[in-house]
């Protein structure tokens, strides 16, 4: 319906077009009349089928009644000669009515377009209004005031109207020029305001004495004119023709530059080349071009003031942290320049204090992003607050703040500003969705006097030391030294070559078998990640699975263990080096499981290798169910859906509570290392054991002992009904290639004296 509403609108203003070139060819006066009496006729249908079809605001109806009866006087007068003194004055006065109107209503349409914004254009179009006033005066106006005979009246009234009509398209050219974006709509009202304006300026000139215009050119604008009303009113953009409209992206800098400049050298030409005619001419001329002039003036110095406005506010924005206000990198950057610039002078050593909140994306994912910008807000209050005065405080990129104190004297006074910072979150912070502990973690980094470091260097020592605080257990504070630099360097270096590993193949998999303690049997095995870098370096997985969590790299290394893993158990069960129901198990970071990808990933592998989903154990860390717990449980829950089982890796090291074992979807624990090396000889480390074997009985668990080291712990294992076991007593991880014999060398256990009975 849009659509052909839009077509048929382009279409009449094609028409009018059209008649008004055959009206311009054809002498003939009553092929003229006709074509203005159909342009008028269809005006009116089309007023009322668009008002019925696109029900625009009343404004819009303004602007088209003016539109339409300012054509159509235009017309009347164009074409009448009107004998009649008081007839000529009434239709005078009905044109400068209908000037009046037009005006208005563009003003507006112009108004509600643009808001303020309009200013900008307002000034353009003021230049383009005054320049063409001028033309106007010299070539229309002032010769016209001169016709013999004719009333003074009707010459004042005409005066009034051409200057109105200068008025009409300085609204015009604000329109246009505005920032607003230009719709088919504006473009048809521009079109159809602009020939009515050019019929009636052909008409003054042709009064006026100076030329004598064809009533056929006279006509033919008009009747265009009226065409694109007509469209202009049919289009269905009319109906935005007065909403507040979007700004554009490209302003038309260079169309407006012509324009102006057009509007300002073409009168001065003009005035060069005529002299003036007389006193009053000569009076009006130079208060023109003194309005003129000042009113060029006054554009340029508002341009110039809007852009250095626009300019501090961009250099504002950009170095300002949109959320809590505080100065950004950037801008903190510079303040630490400035403060090293400054210390060799003063003797003062710049402290900066480098802030990074504790587990803030735990805050953010359990309580919400807008939790998160509210901790955030609320910390940056806090440290604001628990600074001295002269401390500025910035934030530099998602959780981490930075304090500078610029008059800092020593280490340890920036020290002592730190214990303040670390104090000030003791007390919880209240947000909307209630209170919430923080802690923060606070490196310290003092510029000395001796050799000042570069603003980033200063920022770099804080970082390293913020990590030393953090490895040091978070919620503390730590001063930068040089041995700080290596650690950030070994880790980065770290970083950069575990990104290549995968593809370097540099990553393997060995596998510590899980046997039956009853009767000696592997059940299973569990896979181990090992590291072995180019350089014949090796690094443990407490090294580097850690830093793959927090780059990521965790998830395709993990789905590439899962199906490595899995392969190497189709290989075992289809050699007959285990039997067909053994399973693998396969440790799970927190950081998987939260990838969306993650259960398709374990299908996949599954249906890819043809193990059996029970077949396959995922470990994970108590952490899991603390963090983000709903989303951990969902995850959990599709899996056992699959048929994939999930065991609690090191059991008893978390904070897991009973009531999140219940309601967790687990199979099995892994009771950890650390409750079984004291299982032999400590008798509390044993009950302990004890106890967490009754307890997962009644949870219906299953339950594995890791890390037994000797025959004793074994033993006692065996004593208090543990099932399952691993550990370097019965294997070390082993490569693939070696299991076989490992297998073979387990079957000594189904012969260890205490089963064999
Ligand atoms: P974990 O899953 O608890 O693995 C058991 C760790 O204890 C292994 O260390 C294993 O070599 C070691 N271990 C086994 N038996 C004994 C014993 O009798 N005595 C002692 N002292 N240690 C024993 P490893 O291979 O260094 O792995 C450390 C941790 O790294 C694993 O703990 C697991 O949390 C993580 N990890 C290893 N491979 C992967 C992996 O592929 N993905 C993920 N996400 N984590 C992995
Ligand atoms: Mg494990
Ligand atoms: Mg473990």
């Amino acid at each position: 319906m849009r659509k052909s509403f839009s077509q048929l609108a382009w279409l009449i203003g094609a028409v009018g077009v059209v008649l008004g070139l055959v009206n311009m060819l054809t002498p003939s006066a009553s092929v003229g009349n006709t074509f203005y009496f159909i342009a008028a006729t269809q005006l009116a249908i089309c007023v009322v089928i668009g008002f019925f079809a696109h029900r625009p605001d009343p404004r819009t109806w303004m602007v088209i009644l003016g539109v339409a009866l300012f054509t159509v006087a235009g017309q009347t007068l164009a074409d009448t000669s009107l004998p009649d003194e008081t007839l000529r004055i009434v239709s005078e006065s009905f044109f400068l009515v209908v000037q009046i109107l037009l005006a208005s209503a563009l003003l507006l349409v112009t108004l509600r377009r643009n808001g303020t914004a309009i200013l900008n254009s307002l000034g353009d179009a003021l230049v383009v209004a005054l320049g063409a006033w001028l033309l106007i005066w010299i070539g229309l106006l002032q010769p016209s005031l001169n016709i013999a005979g004719e009333p003074a009246v009707i010459s004042a009234l005409r005066g009034i109207t051409l200057a109105t009509s200068t008025i009409v398209l300085f609204l015009l050219v604000s329109l246009l020029f505005s920032e607003a974006n230009r719709t088919p709509s504006i473009w048809l009202l521009f079109g159809a305001i602009s020939l009515s304006l050019l019929g009636d300026f052909l008409f003054a000139l042709d009064k006026s004495g100076h030329a004598s215009v064809s009533d056929r050119f006279l006509n033919a604008p008009y009747v265009i004119s009226l065409f694109l009303a007509s469209a202009t009113f049919l289009h269905p953009s009319v109906r935005s023709l007065t909403h507040r409209s979007t700004t554009r992206q490209r302003q038309p800098l260079l169309g407006r530059l012509v324009l102006t400049t057009t509007a300002l050298v073409v009168p001065l030409i003009t005035i060069a080349l005529f002299d003036p005619r007389n006193q009053v001419d000569r009076v009006i001329r130079a208060i023109s071009l003194f309005v003129l002039a000042a009113s060029v003036t006054a554009r340029v110095i508002q341009a110039v003031r809007t852009n250095a406005r626009t300019q501090a506010v961009l250099v504002k924005t950009a170095q300002t942290d949109a959320l809590t206000l505080l100065p950004n990198r950037s801008l903190m950057l510079k303040h630490i320049e400035e403060a090293v610039d400054n210390a060799w002078r003063t003797g003062r050593v710049p402290a900066v204090h480098f802030i990074d909140v504790d587990r803030f994306k735990n805050i953010n994912d359990s309580l919400g992003h807008s939790a998160g910008d509210d901790v955030l807000v609320a910390v940056a209050q806090r440290l604001t607050n628990a600074v001295p005065l002269s401390a500025i405080v910035g934030r530099i990129s998602g959780d981490e703040f930075v304090v500078l104190e610029p008059d800092s004297v020593s280490d340890i006074e920036a020290m002592k500003t730190a214990e303040r910072i670390l104090e000030c979150f003791r007390e919880p912070l209240a947000l909307r969705q209630g209170d919430v502990f923080v802690s923060a973690s606070i490196g310290v980094a003092c510029s000395p006097a001796t050799d000042s470091p570069s603003p980033e260097e200063l920022l770099r020592h804080a970082d390293a030391a913020m990590y030393r605080a953090k490895d040091a257990g978070r919620n503390c504070i730590a001063l930068f030294d040089a041995s700080m630099l290596e650690r950030a360097t070994q880790r980065l270096t770290l970083e950069t070559a575990l990104y290549r590993a995968l593809e370097r193949q540099e990553l393997t998999l060995v596998y510590q078998p899980i046997i039956d303690l009853q009767l000696g049997d592997v059940l299973g095995f569990e896979a181990l990640m090992r590291w072995e870098r180019e350089d014949g370096s090796t690094s443990s997985p407490a090294q580097f699975i850690p830093i793959a969590e927090e780059t990521g790299i965790i998830v395709p290394i993990g789905a590439w263990a899962l199906i490595e893993a899995l392969t190497h158990l189709r290989n075992w069960i289809d050699a007959g080096i285990c039997p067909e129901t053994a399973s693998m198990s396969v440790n799970v970071s927190p950081r998987q499981l939260h990838d969306p990808q993650f259960v398709s990933v374990v299908s996949e592998a599954l249906s890819r290798t043809r193990v059996q989903p029970q077949q396959l154990w995922l470990e994970m860390t108590e952490s899991i169910m603390i963090t983000e717990p709903e989303q951990a449980l969902a995850a959990l829950r599709r899996l056992n859906t699959l048929g994939v089982r999930i065991a609690i890796d090191d059991f008893g090291t978390g904070y897991s509570s009973l009531s999140l074992l219940q309601s967790f979807p687990i199979q099995r624990l892994k009771i950890d290392r650390s409750f079984i090396s004291g299982i032999a000889d400590d008798v509390s480390a044993r009950s302990l054991v004890k106890t967490i074997l009754a307890m997962s009985d009644a949870l219906g668990l299953d339950t594995v002992a890791e890390g037994v080291e000797t025959a004793r712990q074994l033993e006692a294992l065996i004593d208090l009904h543990c099932a399952k076991a691993q550990g370097y007593l019965i294997s070390h991880p082993v490569a693939p290639e070696q299991m076989r014999n490992t297998v073979i060398s387990l079957e000594k256990f189904s012969q260890w004296p205490k089963y064999s009975d």
